[in-house]
C-alpha cells in the first residue's frame, strides 16, 4: 500500500528562500520522478516543493485499490529509470513472495498490477526523501489553483489559502479533469471513487467509450458482483487488442513527403505490416517499432494533418498501440460471450433523467432510427479532454495570466523541445516546464512511463541548468515559437 506520509510544510522564510526552491505541481509518476532527479542534480541549498492535491506518488493510474487493474505495459518496460531498464523487474523480483498474486505471467511477458507500481513509486520517493532529508524534497499537500510571476520566480496560490514563493515551476498535472457535462445522470469522471459504487442489481449501466478505461470499469463492476448488462458505446466500437509475444522490427525510414501526410504515413505503415506478415512477423512488432519516433512524426505533421489524425485515425491507433494483457482480454471476451458486456458502435444523442433511471437516445450503427433505452447510470470513459473548456482552476489561471498557451489542437499545454512551457506571447517561459499527459497535444507520445521517465530526466537537467545559470543575466529575449511545432528533430529516436 501507499505509505508516503503527507507532511505539511513547516512555515519557512518564504521570500528569502524562493530563488532556491522549485515547485513540482502534481506528484504522479511525472512529478515524483522529476523531484527524485532534482534531488540528485540541484545544488545543496536548493529545495524541491512537491505539491499534490490527492495522494503522493500515485497519480490517477496507480492509486487504484483494485488488484485486477493491470499495467498495460510489460513489467520489463516499466522501470522508472531510463538508464536502468531492469529496475522495476528487479524490485518486483525482490518482493516475489508477497507480490506474486499481483503479477500475471503471460505468453507475451509479465504484467504487474497498477497498485504494485504505485507501491514501487511510493518507495522510490520515500527512499529519495530518506537519503536527501525531508526538507530537500518537501511534500506540500493541497491543490495549486493559481500561479503568478513574482520577480524572477513565481507565487503559488493553494486552494487552502496558502501561498508559496518559488524560483521555478514544473507542471506535472496529468490529464485535465473533464468538464462537468451538465447532463442529468451523467458521471463526468470515470476515476472518481463513486463511479461504480451504489449500483442497483437490476438495471443496465451505459459506459461511453470502449477503450482501456471502459475495460477497467467493466471488470470493476463484475468483481463487485454486478450482474446486470453493461452497454459500452463508442463511435467506432473498437476494443483494445491483446498483447502477443513480439520481436524487434527495424524502425521504418520515412521520406520528408511521407512525414508531412497522414495518408502517406498510413500507407507506409500498412506496407510495413504486410512486409512483416510475409516474414511471419506480427503487426504488433511494427507498431512497437514506431514508438521511438512517434513524437517526432507527430511534431513533423502539419497542424491540419494532426487534426485529421484526431478525427479519423486516433481510435484505430489507440487500440493497436495500447494493448491488453491476455488474461484481461480473456475476461472481457468472457463477459461478452455471456451477454453481460455489449459493445455498441454509435453516437450518444441525448440523455435525460426519467422516473426509473436515465433515458438515453443513441444512433446505433446500421439502425435507421435512433434507439432509446433506460440505464441507471452513464459513465464517461472517453478519455481525451482538452484545455479549451477546461474548468481545472490551475489550467484556467495559467491561460488567464498568459503564462501558458494551448497547443495547436487545444489538448493541453504547448511546450518546446526542452519541455519549457510556451507562454501566450509564443516565447518559451523562463523557469517553467511541463511534462506528462498535459503536453500530449504538443508531443502525442508522452503519456506513458517509457517516455515520461526520459522526459523527467530532461526536465530535471533543464531546471538544474537554469538554477546554475541564474547568477548570469539572460542575454536578449528568445524568438517566439511556432505553435507546437518546435520539437521535431530534437525528439528523433531519443524517447526510449
Ligand atoms: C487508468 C490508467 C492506466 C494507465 N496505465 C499505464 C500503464 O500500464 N503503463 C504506462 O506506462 N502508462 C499507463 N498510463 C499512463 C499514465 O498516464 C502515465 O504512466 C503516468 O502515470 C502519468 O503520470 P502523471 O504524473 O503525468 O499524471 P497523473 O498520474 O495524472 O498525476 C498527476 C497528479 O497531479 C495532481 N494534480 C493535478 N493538478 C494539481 C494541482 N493543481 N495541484 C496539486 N496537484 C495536482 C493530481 O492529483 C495527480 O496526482 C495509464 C493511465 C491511466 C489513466
Amino acid at each position: 500500500m501507499n505509505t508516503v506520509p503527507s507532511l505539511r510544510l513547516a512555515p519557512m522564510d518564504n521570500e528569502r528562500s524562493a530563488g532556491r526552491r522549485v515547485a513540482v505541481i502534481g506528484a504522479g509518476f511525472s512529478g515524483t520522478m522529476v523531484a527524485i532527479h532534482l534531488h540528485a542534480l540541484l545544488p545543496p541549498a536548493c529545495q524541491v516543493l512537491l505539491c499534490e492535491r490527492d495522494r503522493f506518488a500515485c497519480g490517477t493510474a496507480y492509486a487504484t485499490p483494485f488488484a485486477h487493474h493491470m499495467l498495460n505495459v510489460r513489467a520489463t518496460g516499466m522501470s522508472a529509470f531510463p538508464a536502468d531498464s531492469s529496475h522495476f523487474v528487479n524490485w518486483l523480483a525482490a518482493r516475489a513472495t508477497d507480490r506474486a498474486g499481483e503479477v500475471m505471467t503471460t505468453e507475451a511477458g509479465a504484467f504487474a498490477s497498477r497498485r504494485v507500481f504505485g507501491d514501487y513509486l511510493s518507495e522510490l520517493l520515500e527512499t529519495a526523501r530518506a537519503t536527501a532529508g525531508k526538507r530537500r524534497i518537501a511534500l506540500r499537500p493541497g491543490e495549486v489553483v493559481d500561479i503568478e510571476r513574482a520577480g524572477v520566480g513565481f507565487r503559488l496560490h493553494f486552494a487552502d489559502g496558502g501561498v508559496e514563493r518559488v524560483g521555478a515551476v514544473v507542471l506535472a498535472m496529468g490529464n485535465l479533469p473533464p468538464p462537468p457535462s451538465g447532463m442529468p445522470g451523467r458521471l463526468a469522471d470515470a476515476w472518481s471513487a463513486g463511479a461504480t459504487t451504489g449500483l442497483r442489481p437490476d438495471l443496465p449501466v451505459l459506459i461511453v467509450g470502449t477503450g482501456l478505461t471502459m475495460i477497467d470499469l467493466a471488470l470493476q463492476m463484475r468483481d463487485a458482483g454486478f450482474a446486470a448488462p453493461i452497454i459500452a458505446l463508442s463511435r467506432r466500437g473498437l476494443l483494445p487488442r491483446r498483447h502477443r509475444p513480439t520481436t524487434p522490427w527495424p524502425t521504418p525510414v520515412f521520406t520528408d513527403r511521407e512525414r508531412r501526410s497522414l495518408l502517406a504515413l498510413l500507407d507506409c505503415v500498412r506496407r510495413e505490416v504486410r512486409a512483416a506478415a510475409a516474414r511471419g512477423v506480427d503487426w504488433r512488432c511494427v507498431i512497437d517499432s514506431l514508438r521511438p519516433m512517434t513524437a517526432d512524426l507527430w511534431c513533423g505533421l502539419p497542424p491540419r494533418e494532426r487534426a485529421r489524425f484526431l478525427r479519423h485515425l486516433r481510435p484505430f491507433w489507440d487500440v493497436h498501440r495500447h494493448r491488453l494483457p491476455g488474461p484481461i482480454a480473456d475476461r472481457i471476451d468472457g463477459m461478452r460471450a455471456q451477454g453481460q458486456l455489449d459493445i455498441r458502435r454509435g453516437r450518444l444523442l441525448d440523455m435525460r433523467a426519467g422516473e426509473s433511471g436515465v433515458e438515453v437516445t443513441a444512433r446505433l450503427h446500421g439502425a435507421s432510427e435512433p434507439t432509446r433505452f433506460v440505464v441507471q447510470r452513464v459513465i464517461d470513459a472517453m478519455g481525451l479532454t482538452g484545455l479549451h473548456g477546461s474548468v481545472d482552476p490551475l489550467a484556467v489561471a495559467l491561460m488567464r495570466r498568459g503564462l501558458a498557451r494551448a497547443d495547436g489542437l487545444g489538448l493541453g499545454l504547448d511546450v518546446t523541445s526542452t519541455l519549457a512551457v510556451i507562454d501566450a506571447s509564443g516565447h518559451a517561459a523562463t523557469q517553467m516546464w511541463a511534462l506528462g499527459p498535459v503536453v500530449r497535444g504538443a508531443l502525442w507520445e508522452c503519456t506513458a512511463v517509457p517516455e515520461i521517465r526520459v522526459h523527467a530526466v530532461r526536465v530535471a537537467h533543464a531546471v538544474a541548468e537554469a538554477f546554475a545559470e541564474r547568477r548570469a543575466p539572460p542575454v536578449g529575449r528568445p524568438r517566439p515559437q511556432p505553435r507546437s511545432a518546435a520539437p521535431c528533430a530534437a525528439w528523433r529516436a531519443r524517447t526510449i
